[in-house]
């Protein structure tokens, strides 16, 4: 479940405050960000991700309300209870793709669960990727592995933002059954940012949102 009440944000610098419309998806729906480059898809999703707080507003993230945690809850919060797909993969070239997802349990305070990190491996097909780095493998492989550290800990909540950015028809239609089974599998509400037509497309099922930022109520009044 995700709600937003009144949210807003400014970047600092002068940049003008984006105002977001009101949502509220239910547990365990998906989610479609709709919405033109530039008009707040990885802003909204950082925010709900704990990553940055709203300047305004008030926002529910699988029961948790974000604004009464300090800066250093909500990252515990994160790792425990949120799985983030950026659309710039951050895995680590410098670890194995089994010492990636170790990096989960690290985050969250908790004792590596071997049998897990198999089993999100092996869900995805790329349990026999877990001894390589990062740079040696391909687009799709990486994002896979970046897919299996977002779900190791079974999320409430799974962002994606732009999954399908840099990836042909088929490889698009696959990271996006590969997204929806994990989410399902865990419950999970599944939001997924993207200016792809081919996913909303694939996705009949989804709520679509049209972000379109509002007119701040400081202009308004
Ligand atoms: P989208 O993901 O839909 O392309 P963003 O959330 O990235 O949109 O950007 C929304 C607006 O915020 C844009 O005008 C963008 O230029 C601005 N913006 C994004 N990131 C930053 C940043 N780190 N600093 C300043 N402005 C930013
Ligand atoms: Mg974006």
């Amino acid at each position: 479940m995700i709600e937003t009440q009144g949210l807003a944000f400014a970047y600092p610098g002068g940049a003008p405050e984006l105002c977001f419309a009101d949502l509220s998806v239910p547990q365990g729906a998906t989610l479609l960000l709709r919405g033109n480059s530039g008009s707040g898809k990885s802003t909204w999703l950082s925010l709900v991700a704990g990553l940055r707080a709203p300047g305004r507003g008030k926002l529910t993230v699988a029961g948790q309300d974000l604004g009464a945690l300090t800066p250093a809850q909500r990252d515990g919060w994160r790792a425990r209870h949120l799985g983030f797909l950026p659309q710039r993969l951050h895995l680590s070239d410098a670890l194995t793709v089994r010492d990636n997802l170790g990096l989960v349990y690290f985050a969250a305070g908790l004792a590596v669960d071997t049998s897990a990190m198999a089993g999100a491996l092996d869900s995805l097909g790329i349990q026999d990727l877990q001894g390589r780095r990062p740079q040696e493998l391909s687009g799709g492989q990486a994002q896979r592995v970046a897919l299996a550290r977002a779900v190791l800990l079974a999320p409430r909540v799974i962002l994606a933002d732009e999954p399908t950015a840099s990836l042909d028809d088929q490889s698009a239609a696959a990271a996006l059954d590969l997204l929806q089974a994990a989410a399902r599998r865990c419950g999970a509400t599944l939001v997924i940012a993207t200016h792809d037509r081919r996913v909303e497309e694939a996705l009949p099922g989804a709520l679509v949102h049209k972000i379109g930022l509002q007119p701040s109520p400081m202009l308004r009044e």
